[in-house]
């Protein structure tokens, strides 16, 4: 056993039970989350964007997951700040059974860390629930499609405003895969939805270089419009 694995015994993150980091009748009890449209914030049936919101650049659709609350917060944040890969794993498979089934084909990239954090943090959350995930699901795993092109400070230090400033135009496709050809969808995943600026700009890059229908996956979605 590694010192993750010792560090973090699997224990499920609602109820205490061993065995898994969360248990299938905590699994149960997770309410379904209100899909929106990632445009209005308004709610959508199955996170399509609203023709009226259609627009240059924006998402197509997004699908949230689960509520960012109780025994998946944990999960997420014991993953990030803790070091615990083994997690991304469990994310992937419950990723999947709801919403996995997701017929065609996809290209799947995870929204990219800068640089200076992806080393301090010594791993992209969303890389390591993606590779898992594209397993399950048989997408094709492209974890550098998106690249960030400079620095930003961390969104929650930041004003409304200032976010929006802040990741604007800071992705791009990385130069290896110019010379593709777009006939894949891609679906961006990111592990927590809150305000939706960050998925939304690398959504746009991809839109932007040339992509038909780009689709935001976010694993927990915070925020208004999720069920008690
Ligand atoms: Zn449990
Ligand atoms: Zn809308």
């Amino acid at each position: 056993m590694d010192t993750i694995g010792l560090l973090f015994p699997r224990k499920c993150f609602g109820c205490g039970k061993f065995d898994s980091y969360i248990c299938e009748d905590c699994v149960k009890s997770i309410p379904k989350v209100k899909q929106i449209c990632a445009v209005c914030k308004k709610p959508s049936r199955n996170g399509y964007t609203h023709l009226r919101c259609k627009k240059e650049g924006a998402p197509d659709r997004l699908i949230s997951v689960f509520p960012y609350k109780g025994a998946v917060k944990k999960a997420i944040l014991t993953m990030k700040y803790k070091f615990a890969y083994d997690i991304g794993k469990s994310l992937a498979q419950l990723t999947f059974e709801r919403w996995g089934k997701i017929k065609g084909k996809y290209l799947l990239a995870p929204l990219p860390l800068h640089e200076k954090r992806f080393n301090w943090r010594g791993f992209n959350q969303s890389e390591e629930i993606g590779k898992h995930l594209a397993k399950l699901t048989g997408w094709r795993f492209v974890p550098d499609l998106l690249i960030k092109k400079k620095m930003t400070k961390p969104q929650v230090e930041l004003g409304k405003e200032e976010r929006h400033i802040n990741v604007k135009n800071v992705f791009s496709i990385n130069p290896k895969y110019l010379g593709w050809k777009l006939k894949s969808n891609v679906i961006l995943l990111d592990d927590v939805w809150t305000t939706g600026t960050t998925m939304k700009e690398g959504i746009k890059a991809l839109k932007t270089f040339g992509f038909k229908k780009v689709w935001g996956l976010a694993v927990a979605k915070s925020g208004v419009g999720n069920r008690r």
